[in-house]
């Protein structure tokens, strides 16, 4: 059991990132110093909302150049941290070099960050930021599972560098931190598991998030004939941000946990939004046909493979949410309060 001193600064890796930028705020709120690790703390534009979360906040804001692949660039944002949170790693559906770039930065990445917190003796707690992608990558994979349902135990063996690569980055990443902790004494480690995070954004402008170009897709007129009905888990941005403070600072917090809300699928995550917003904006009502979907599929992503559809559209997905909910209290938004938040972020800033 470790108790984090609140007064000592905790690390965010990737702390301009969609998730991270609400957990940033979380820990501002406590009135905690964020040692905020990005690539470009130079980079005024994109570190802006961070600074005016500070400003508005008890607790203070440093920036520290970092990058996944440079082994030594974490230490002085370590230093004096007790509890470390490592959220960088890119998530983007659209890659040319699957190896260089999503697996290296996600594994070596995750060593990188690892191997410095066993140099710096502060450290008592890593809260990795991995994905139900490294527990499944098609919802055909739940009927795999134990009552056909997605628990905490099962691993991702279905995903490879060539098909659904991200998916591979995350469970290889995962697995390696694992590892990493097995092999010391002085950190405890708990994974977050999140499905497709979804939810307003501090950043709505310069977010990379692959999360924020699915959102777009849903509602901007892209699927105006019809949705997938695509087995999904959704769970809201501002949630797991919670459930990464309470992973943190909950001194019962052990294992992974999966963070996700609602076993849905894309139809039904766009026809929430019909009530308010169905009249002014080209929002899915309909089903896209499976076949359909096969020969648009993949000339719209690259990541739309026939195989991708054959094992997800019209499948169920189903994700077992209750450690969460029982060991950290982490409460879920209802599915249409997440996305008419979502999609008043993306009025508000004239992204639709
Ligand atoms: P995001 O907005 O793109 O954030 C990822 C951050 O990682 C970026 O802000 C970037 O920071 C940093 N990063 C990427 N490549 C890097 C590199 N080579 N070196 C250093 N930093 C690098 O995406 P997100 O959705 O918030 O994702 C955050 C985490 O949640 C990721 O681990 C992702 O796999 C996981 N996750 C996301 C979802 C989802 O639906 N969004 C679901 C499950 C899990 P800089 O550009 O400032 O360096």
């Amino acid at each position: 059991m470790k108790q984090i001193d609140k007064s000592k600064p905790v690390l965010v890796t990737g702390a301009t990132g969609y998730i991270a930028g609400w957990l940033v705020k979380s820990l501002l709120d406590e009135g905690i110093t964020v040692h905020a690790a990005v690539r470009n703390p130079d980079d005024t534009q994109k570190n802006a909302h961070l600074v005016e979360l500070a400003k508005n906040s008890k607790g203070e804001i440093k920036f520290f150049k970092t990058d996944l692949l440079d082994a030594n660039s974490y230490k002085e944002a370590m230093t004096n941290c007790e509890l470390v949170y490592h959220t960088a790693s890119p998530f983007t559906l659209d890659v040319k070099d699957p190896q260089k770039d999503l697996i290296e930065p996600a594994v070596i990445g995750t060593e990188n960050v690892l191997k410095q917190a066993n140099k710096i003796e502060t450290v008592k707690r890593i809260v990795v930021t991995s994905s139900c992608a490294a527990i499944y990558t098609d919802a055909t994979d739940c009927s795999m599972a134990p009552n056909g349902v997605l628990t905490e135990e099962i691993w991702n063996t279905t995903s490879s560098l060539e098909y659904q690569p991200y998916s591979y980055s995350k469970t290889l990443a995962e697995k390696k931190a694992w590892e990493m902790n097995k092999e010391q004494n002085l950190w405890d480690l708990v994974t977050i598991n999140p499905s497709l995070v979804l939810g307003p954004a501090l950043n709505a402008n310069s977010v990379t998030s692959e999360s924020y170009n699915l959102l777009k897709q849903l509602v901007d007129g892209t699927m105006k004939i019809g949705a997938p009905k695509m087995g999904i888990g959704m769970v809201d941005v501002r949630d797991v941000a919670e459930a990464h403070f309470q992973a943190g600072f909950n001194p019962n917090a052990n294992g992974r946990y999966i963070t996700s809300a609602h076993n849905t699928n894309f139809l039904e995550i766009a026809q929430s939004l019909l009530p308010k917003y169905g009249d002014k904006y080209p929002i899915p009502k309909k089903a896209l046909p499976k076949w359909l979907l096969m020969i648009v599929g993949p000339m719209i992503n690259k990541a739309m493979t026939r195989r991708y559809i054959k094992n997800n559209v019209n499948i169920e997905f189903k994700a077992d949410n209750s450690k969460i909910k029982n060991e950290l209290g982490i409460a879920f938004k209802p599915m249409q309060e997440t996305m008419e938040d979502s999609m008043q972020t993306l009025i508000d800033n004239g992204i639709v």
